[in-house]
């Protein structure tokens, strides 16, 4: 059962630069599918209610996105998760988060601009985890660079080979129709006005469009034909990309991409187990029953099968969703077998049962009960204080698992925290602690400086704001921050820290899960130290905004 659920199940992210047309494109993916969760909850940007999650009263006077939950669409007899990531780059750390919970990723580029900083960095960080990234080229419908140009770009800048299923007949600004590749069939549209509904579409065999289209349908074909062909093998091994055209506000382009996704993003599948991991390396290899014995992927490492008893990890936490109930909702990724509403689990990392009584399926405001769910799927669990970022949680019946801890990113703002009135000191360390759990910071403890003024460290700013105002509305200990002027964290062995805190612009601090860090005022110090000091071994973390 669960086996044929995975099968037909897409999970899937969008990676973009802000303003791409990421809310366009997911808007009109809603429109050509069935809505299985909160339909109508998908709005445009002048009414944001829908798309970006703007529940916090500071989202909603920035105007942006902080938050992210998935979207549930059928199309034909697949399911596909569309997992929400925030758009702002000091949020890039949740949304590498959301990529560990996809199987795939639509990357849009803005015809106009081709690879964006923020595109370019998401992009890495599919690279990093393996994750298969399908392109699609928007706003075809307005001027902008020549499609041989953008192709140049993916293989010359990111070295990443696009394989076009589609390409457009006229530059940027003068769209005529699409090619289908394979067939050489053209289609056609006749824009619906705004992006209100589906634009009528008309499907020209090749003959006809080579007759209507005359030279304009020789320049696609052969434009496409400079470049090979859709291979899905190299295409999951991060060689190569779908290549698709479009404009997603006329919804152009839009089925294409719905099929691409059907058709070569990979459905969920067996995940790496590292706690069976862990216990075959405590046995030594060749035991005589290795608690590895099961299946393994192709590094030979173990992994949880997706029709194995239920199991999925927590990539995602969110504090204050309703307004009424500051409750926190723990986003999961279904990884195997299935989920039921009332069932209890085990959570790993305590070894406790957790009833998961209030199962959602969230998106922006809208909540829906979810009764069950499969691997591919998310589901929000409410009540969700004891779980944190990547946690995993599994059937009691079935073997325990646990999966690959989520990555923690460089920090590059630090921050000291103090109560700002110390009768609430209870009230404050609580605080903190809970948005360590989150991930909405990370908390960092000097010991010269003591656990009364943790030490904030953040990938972009505006995680202070959120950590600030929740502090404040949440947990009514209103904190007042001190910046500090630091701005790289190298991971440090104990016995190099003494050498590390002598000199000057530097501090070391402890993150809760024990790893000892070396904060440097800037790169050029931290240069300057390891000059002097050859053999000290500093570990960069992995890269974040
Ligand atoms: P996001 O920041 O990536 O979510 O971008 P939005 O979806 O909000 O789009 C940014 C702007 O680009 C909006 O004004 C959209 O109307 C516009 N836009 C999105 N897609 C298209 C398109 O295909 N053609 C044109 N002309 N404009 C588009």
């Amino acid at each position: 059962m669960s086996l044929h659920e995975a099968a037909r199940r897409r999970s899937i992210a969008v990676i973009s630069h802000p303003d791409a047309g990421k809310s366009t494109l997911t808007e009109a993916l809603a429109l050509h599918t069935r809505a299985i969760t909160s339909a109508g909850a998908v709005h445009g940007k002048g009414d944001r209610a829908g798309v970006v999650s703007d529940w916090m009263e500071m989202e909603q006077k920035r105007g942006i996105s902080i938050t992210s939950a998935a979207l549930q669409l059928a199309y034909g007899d697949v399911v596909i998760n569309l997992l929400d990531t925030p758009g702002h780059a000091d949020f890039s750390e949740d949304t590498y988060r959301v990529l560990t919970a996809v199987d795939a990723a639509v990357m849009l580029l803005d015809a106009a601009k081709g690879l964006e900083p923020q595109t370019l960095k998401l992009f890495e960080v599919c690279r990093r985890r393996g994750v298969p990234v399908i392109t699609l080229i928007n706003k075809w419908d307005r001027p902008g660079l020549e499609a041989l140009e953008l192709c140049d770009e993916l293989s010359e800048r990111i070295d990443l080979q696009p394989t076009p299923l589609t390409w457009p007949v006229g530059e940027a600004g003068r769209l005529l129709g699409l090619v289908d590749v394979g067939s050489g069939a053209v289609h056609t549209y006749e824009r619906a006005p705004g992006g209100a509904g589906l634009a009528r579409e008309e499907r020209l065999p090749a003959a006809e469009a080579r007759e209507r289209f005359g030279a304009d349908y020789e320049d696609a074909v052969d434009g496409a034909g400079l470049l090979d062909g859709v291979d899905r093998e190299s295409f999951l091994a991060g060689r190569t990309t779908p290549l698709l055209f479009g404009a997603a506000l006329s919804n152009i382009g839009v089925r294409q991409m719905l099929d691409a996704i059907v058709g070569l993003a990979p459905a969920p599948s067996a995940r790496p187990d590292v706690r069976r991991a862990g216990a075959a390396a405590a046995a030594g290899r060749g035991g005589e029953t290795s608690p590895a014995d099961g299946p393994e992927d192709g590094d030979g490492l173990p992994t949880r099968p997706v029709d194995a008893p239920f199991s999925g990890f927590v990539f995602k936490m969110q504090a204050g969703m309703d307004p009424k109930h500051r409750d926190h909702v723990a986003f999961l990724r279904v990884c195997s077998g299935r989920f039921e509403r009332g069932m209890t689990v085990t959570h790993e990392r305590t070894g406790r049962p957790f009833a998961t009584k209030y199962a959602l399926q969230v998106f922006g405001r809208e909540r829906e009960t979810v009764e069950e769910a499969f691997p591919g799927d998310v589901v929000g669990l409410v009540n969700a204080s004891t779980l944190a970022v990547g946690d995993s949680l599994y059937a009691p019946d079935g073997p325990a698992v646990r999966f690959p801890p989520m990555p923690a990113f460089a920090p590059e703002h630090f921050a000291l925290a103090r109560v700002k009135d110390p009768g609430q000191s209870k009230k404050f360390r609580k605080g903190i602690a809970q948005l360590q759990q989150e991930g909405v910071v990370q908390i960092l403890v000097s010991e010269a400086r003591g656990d009364a003024t943790p030490i904030l460290a953040a990938v972009g700013p505006l995680q202070f704001e959120v950590a600030t105002f929740r502090m404040e509305h949440e947990f009514s200990a209103p904190m007042v921050l001190e910046h500090l002027d630091l701005s790289v964290a190298r991971i440090v062995a104990e016995n190099d820290a003494p050498t590390v805190s002598a000199a000057l612009g530097t501090e070391i601090a402890r993150r809760a899960d024990g790893t000892l860090l070396a904060l440097f005022r800037d790169i050029w110090r931290m240069r300057g130290l390891q000059r002097e000091r050859p053999e000290l071994e500093l570990t960069p973390l992995v890269a974040g905004g």
